[in-house]
């Protein structure tokens, strides 16, 4: 098969999440399948500077926006160590920016039109490069309008006929909602701004575009396939999605274990592997205390946390359990992180007042996360919600005990340290179950008793989580007969939204 995937970020060219390294991944394991794939994003200031170099192509095209016609070119380069060709749709005013999305707390403006022209600039890649695409895989509200114009605007156009679309929400709070003039700028007829179609309460809502457009919808784990048809978890679009049920399907993400596995990381002062993890994590943890300017101390539990610093992963609690325990408790935290301003606020004063118990870094560092991941004794995830989650399954190769809440992807991937589970040789970490600080403090008491009297049980632990393979290749299977089932749907209804 074919295969584009269009995407607002892939590793190494841009990132600020776990998209990245899906869209990165992801593709090389199709490719090794004995799939042709190509990757598309937007050449962002970031992109320039990833050490990857790009290569401009001879090929430039005009795209309407609202009543102008803006002109971009593409450039060609190629995801590490594959074969995989990367292409970048390069507009200077659009993407050479400091962020990708957002700065100091705010959305840029002009959200909107950057992804019509970077989900218009997708389309017509396809008529310069001169690809049979078969399937587009679009990603996220940033590429949501992608399958409305090809029902659109293309379904009778040359070559663009038989292109089926498959649409991976990564994670429904994010939905891409623009004031309802923006739908000028989409150049789409106003008739498809009703609320079956465009519309959300007024707005226009690019996440729901890509749901009700695509001929296959897929999410990144099974229990958040469940978790979204729900109005808890919905955030409001559940009824879209249950009406697509048949339609949606939950895959688990992998681990690219050519970045993520402590057996040969380069970053790490040590390597090591399931046979001699307490060796190799001895001395990651100490040279970790001593980066992040903590007491080296190989005794006390090292709780490490790595990611955005939103409400979704769960901080108010941790800020609740870390202002009981930074005093009583002998426990270390390390905190890698960005986001919500009172978040750093709060990473910083603990690490000013408590330099010897807690550490942050409040900065992108990908270096210093894989790091805490060999360093750290216990992963902490306590998430109020999340699609899938990524460091929980580098912390289970990395031998950081996770302790998470049972929720999406955590659910899927995270046995609790139950005697049974340990009995039957699966659990791997420690869950619990309500969105409550009292919840998490009992789970990382678990997980830090288990650290610091039971050594058979935590070498269990430490080993069942290292020795797991979730990597991408059973997943991109998966894709690959959802690829074709789209293929499927798109011929027999059509250019008929669902
Ligand atoms: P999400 O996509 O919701 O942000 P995931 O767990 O799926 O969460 O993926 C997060 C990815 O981003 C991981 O690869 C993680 O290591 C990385 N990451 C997040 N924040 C940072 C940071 N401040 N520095 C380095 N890597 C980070």
């Amino acid at each position: 098969m074919n295969i584009l995937v269009a995407t607002s970020e892939a590793a190494p060219f841009a990132k600020t999440g776990g998209l990245a390294d899906v869209c990165g991944a992801l593709p090389v394991a199709l490719a090794q399948r004995g799939h042709q794939v190509a990757v598309i994003l937007p050449a962002y200031r970031q992109t320039r500077h990833c050490g990857v170099p790009l290569h401009p192509l001879n090929l430039r095209f005009d795209i309407p926006i609202g009543n102008r016609i803006v002109s971009g070119r593409l450039l060609e380069s190629r995801l590490p160590d594959s074969n995989v060709p990367v292409y970048l749709v390069e507009h200077h005013d659009y993407f050479d920016r400091q962020e990708l999305y957002r700065e100091g707390g705010d959305d840029y403006r002009d959200n909107c039109e950057r992804f019509v022209f970077f989900s218009r600039a997708v389309l017509e890649a396809i008529r310069l490069l001169k690809w049979p695409v078969d399937v587009l895989h679009v990603n996220d509200w940033q590429t949501g309008l992608i399958p409305a114009y090809l029902k659109i605007e293309y379904c009778h156009t040359r070559g663009y006929e038989q292109i089926a679309s498959l649409f991976t929400i990564h994670n429904m709070a994010y939905q891409g909602l623009f004031w309802h003039w923006d739908m000028l700028v989409t150049g789409l007829d106003w008739k498809y701004f009703n609320y079956r179609q465009l519309e959300f309460y007024g707005k226009l809502n690019l996440l729901k575009t890509g749901i009700v457009f695509a001929d296959t919808i897929t999410t990144v784990s099974p229990r958040y396939a469940q978790e979204i048809q729900t109005p808890e978890q919905g955030c409001g679009l559940e009824s879209v999605l249950a009406g697509r049920a048949a339609d949606l399907h939950g895959v688990l993400n992998g681990v690219d274990y050519r970045e993520w596995d402590p057996a040969h990381d380069k970053r790490l002062p040590v390597q090591y592997g399931p046979a001699n993890w307490a060796h190799g994590k001895a001395a990651c943890k100490m040279a970790l205390q001593r980066e992040m300017g903590l007491p080296a101390r190989p005794e006390v539990p090292l709780l490490g946390l790595v990611g955005r610093l939103a409400d979704q992963k769960g901080l108010d609690l941790v800020e609740q359990v870390l202002a009981r325990w930074v005093g009583p408790e002998d426990v270390q935290w390390v905190i890698l992180g960005t986001g919500e301003p009172k978040y750093h606020e709060l990473f910083a004063q603990l690490s000013r007042n408590h330099g010897h118990k807690v550490a942050a870094k409040l900065s992108f560092n990908n270096d210093l996360a894989h790091r805490i991941e060999a360093g750290c004794d216990v992963f902490v995830m306590p998430s109020r919600y999340e699609p899938c989650g990524l460091n929980q399954m580098y912390s289970l190769r990395y031998g950081a005990v996770p302790v998470v809440r049972a929720t999406g992807g955590l659910a899927d991937t995270i046995i609790d340290a139950t005697p049974e589970n340990l009995a039957a040789g699966v659990a791997n970490g420690f869950v619990f179950q309500d969105y409550h600080d009292g919840a998490l403090e009992h789970a990382l008491r678990r997980a830090c008793n288990a650290y610091r009297t039971q050594p058979k049980v935590w070498d269990r632990l430490v080993t069942t989580g290292m020795k797991q393979d979730v990597s991408w290749a059973k997943s991109a299977k998966r894709y690959e007969e959802l690829y074709m089932r789209a293929i499927e749907t798109r011929r027999t209804r059509g250019c008929a939204p669902a």
